[in-house]
């Protein structure tokens, strides 16, 4: 955590970039690669002796060098790396830490199903295991430390159940240990900051929220400066050897988005919390962290910038995966959303997990996560009006549940 007293709106605002000739807006760098007038300090910075040098992009670049000061801006460290995407984050910063065959990883069971896959299918070739537990319970989590473990990996915010780890007890764990705390923030950027709750690495899938728009695939990793140098060190580096860095075109369009990236939270909140209420208040079963229902409502006040709302993540449970595919159909039907795997988008986007961005995680691990086949999970887009998005989501939910009690053999609805 960086010694700063401003908040991360104000982080963010004092970072400030020029054109060449003093645009408010800075220019793309595209060069690959760059002159050394001087072919000694081409060599120096080879050798690691001399900084301030730009060798070639998949090294570094000064585009994404912005955007990365950005991003520890956003996540309080002392620095970041943009990436290709979030899976190349979460790759890189596993791998720069377990360099060596074996090793153990403690993880969230409840993890986005690309990584739960990364950590069972992948990284046994490897020689890395790794032990899923409830990472709600301390208890377990540190039953499960083995002298081979090197990494405590979780979720702020798990997908799909929007499920709270605890971050700071988490992170004493980790320090009693001498384990690196890892945190996916992609769920929740703005409204916590791992860092300052103790994770040692914060990485993002800048391709949900952070872009806003689903336009573009990328990734960050936010740590000390001494982990970011190590994940581009020409010998050692993992990002700079596999090659997994951020495009400088992309970094650009990113550095633009991260300036309005707090008030489109702010409205994802908004409209989340007042459909997640009113679903509630009509006996629908919803998951959301800004309701009291929500388990861990009490600890999510302690740990949220609470000018940020609960985030854009909600969930519904039905009471089947084809009953949950069905509203969804519906409600893509009379443009309530769009059916579509991802979040963070301007638009409401809708899956319904367990047949999809979670498939991955086999059956019985499912059910001990407790994910239901019906949970629907809604990233709630901005665009548009509550009320009208409120009614339509009512009126399908009605003609698909009622159309079930009717007919439990064959199914219609009219919308
Ligand atoms: N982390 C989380 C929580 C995700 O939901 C995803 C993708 O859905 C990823 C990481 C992977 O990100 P990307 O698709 O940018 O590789």
């Amino acid at each position: 955590m960086k010694n700063n007293p401003l908040n991360l709106k104000g982080r963010i605002r004092d970072l400030q970039h020029f054109g060449e000739e003093g645009g408010v807006v800075p220019g793309i760098d595209l060069a690959v690669t760059s002159t050394f007038l001087d072919p000694q300090d081409m060599e120096k910075t080879f050798l690691g002796q001399k900084e301030g040098c730009y060798l070639y992009s998949r090294h570094s670049n000064p585009t994404v060098n912005m955007f990365s000061e950005k991003m520890a801006a956003l996540e309080n460290t002392e620095a970041a790396l943009g990436v290709a995407s979030g899976m190349a984050a979460i790759s890189s910063v596993i791998e720069q830490i377990m360099p060596d065959e074996g090793g153990e990883i403690i993880s969230s069971l409840t993890v986005y199903g690309g990584t739960y896959a990364l950590f069972k299918n992948i990284y046994p070739r490897q020689g890395i295991k790794t032990n899923f537990v409830d990472i709600t319970d301390l208890a377990a989590v540190e039953k499960a430390i083995t002298p081979t473990t090197k990494i405590i990996y979780t979720e702020t915010m798990s997908n799909p159940l929007l499920k709270l780890s605890p971050l700071v007890e988490l992170s004493k764990l980790a320090k009693k240990h001498n384990l690196k705390l890892i945190v996916d923030n992609t769920f929740a950027p703005c409204l916590v900051t791992p860092a300052d709750l103790g994770a040692d690495v914060v990485i993002h899938s800048c391709t949900k929220f952070i872009s806003g728009s689903s336009d573009m695939i990328a990734g960050a990793i936010c740590g000390t400066r001494a982990f970011i140098s190590s994940l581009i060190d020409v010998n050692t580096g993992v990002v700079m050897l596999k090659g997994p860095i951020m495009d400088s075109r992309s970094a650009h369009e990113l550095y633009m988005r991260l300036d309005h990236l707090p008030i489109r939270v702010q409205a994802h909140s908004k409209s989340a919390f007042t459909l997640a209420s009113n679903l509630e208040k009509n006996g629908i079963k919803v998951i959301y962290p800004g309701l009291k229902s929500h388990p861990q409502y009490s600890d999510y006040q302690k740990i949220l910038n609470s000018e940020f709302g609960a985030g854009g993540m909600v969930a519904v449970e039905m009471e089947s995966a084809e009953q949950a595919m069905q509203l969804a159909q519906a409600l893509q039907n009379i443009k309530f959303g769009l059916y579509a795997v991802s979040l963070g988008f301007s638009r409401t986007l809708m899956t319904v997990p367990a047949v999809t961005t979670s498939s991955e995680i086999s059956e019985s691990d499912q059910k001990l996560m407790n994910l239901k086949k019906g949970l629907l999970r809604l990233s709630i887009g901005y665009v548009g009006q509550d009320d009208v998005m409120l009614e339509r989501f009512m009126t399908a939910y009605n003609a698909i549940t009622q159309a079930h009690q009717t007919s439990m053999s064959g199914w219609s609805y009219d919308i």
